[in-house]
């Protein structure tokens, strides 16, 4: 439908933006081919983030970048979700806890799924997936119980926030540490022999542990506040077998300074999707693009 409209060049990498902060934009190219655009829409995704922050700090474009997730990954069996999972595959339930008034969400829920290690700049930390092929699944469902973290000044380095946590579980536990519901609220650790009675068999072989000596004591009191209300939702997410393996860590990329209208300062020059910082999905990633083509459309006239 759209080749017909419009032109599309692969294999190009986009060297430099350029603006004259009047509203005439073009593109350098790294082979040197220059492209004159009066509008110019940014969209580089998560691989080209990088790439695009030192564009915007080349041209002196502010980004801010003042948050990051912090918390656990739940595994439980799937009966305990099964009800909502069978229905509609995710929950993304969102809960302010009343103690803090903090925000906890449910993030990444993977029926039947696995519970996984991942690798960030030498910090490990979990993640959870799930395979659509029956013979892979498991009889577990495992999601994110994510806590957010806005940081005000002086404070710039989220990221780090997020990665010092997470390397206190790489510390004690070499990894990945697991810990059974139960002995979190009982104030002890899970060791080789209570894991071995769980009736939750793990997918993840991490290392029996204590959660509370690695997650902040305000992160803690949020995801068990958190875990007590699941309950009302999916009977049995209080069980002493739910296992929380520790520490899932979401990171952002930096975000640009933007209008409404996602407009950079420089007139006619738009940011969209993960790499400009303003979505983290397919969809929101698309939306985000139409929304800036209505824009442009409105302002031609
Ligand atoms: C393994 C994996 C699984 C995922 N699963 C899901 C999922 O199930 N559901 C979901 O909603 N989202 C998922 N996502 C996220 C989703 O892919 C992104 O949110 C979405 O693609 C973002 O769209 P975008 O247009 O911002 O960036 P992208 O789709 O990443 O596109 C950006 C493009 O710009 C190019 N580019 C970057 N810099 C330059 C440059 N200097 N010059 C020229 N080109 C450049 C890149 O090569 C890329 O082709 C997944 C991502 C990964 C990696």
């Amino acid at each position: 439908y759209l080749k017909e409209k419009v032109t599309f060049r692969f294999e190009c990498p986009v060297a430099h933006l350029c603006s004259d902060g009047k509203g005439e934009n073009a593109v350098e190219l790294e082979s040197g081919e220059r492209i004159a655009a009066e509008y110019l829409v940014v969209a580089p995704g998560r691989a080209g983030a990088e790439w695009f922050s030192n564009e915007c700090d080349r041209l002196g474009l502010e980004q801010e970048n003042n948050r990051v997730d912090v918390g656990v990954r739940v595994e439980v069996p799937d009966e305990v979700w099964n009800d909502i999972t069978s229905q509609v595959y995710e929950a993304k339930l969102v809960y302010r806890t009343k103690r803090y008034g903090d925000f906890v969400r449910t993030f990444c829920m993977n029926p039947h799924g696995h519970v996984v290690m991942e690798n960030t700049d030498g910090i490990v930390t979990v993640n959870g997936h799930s395979y659509s092929d029956p013979k892979l699944q498991s009889r577990n469902t495992n999601f994110a119980l994510l806590v957010s973290n806005h940081f005000t000044e002086p404070f710039k380095e989220p990221h780090q926030y997020g990665k010092r946590i997470a390397s206190f579980s790489n510390m004690l536990g070499g990894g990945i540490i697991v810990q059974r519901y139960g002995d979190l609220i009982k104030g002890r650790r899970t060791n080789a022999h209570r894991m071995a009675k769980s009736f939750t068999r793990p997918t993840l072989a991490a290392t029996p542990g204590d959660l509370s000596l690695i997650l902040p004591k305000r992160h803690l009191d949020n995801i068990i506040e958190m875990i007590q209300q699941l309950n009302y939702v999916a009977p049995g997410m209080t069980n002493d077998d739910t296992l929380l393996y520790g520490v899932e860590v979401k990171f952002y990329s930096s975000r640009v300074v933007l209008s409404k209208q996602l407009e950079t300062k420089l007139p006619n020059v738009f940011a969209i999707g993960d790499g400009a910082g303003v979505t983290r999905g397919l969809s929101q990633a698309g939306a985000s693009g139409v929304y800036v083509a209505r824009t442009i459309l409105s302002r031609l006239g």
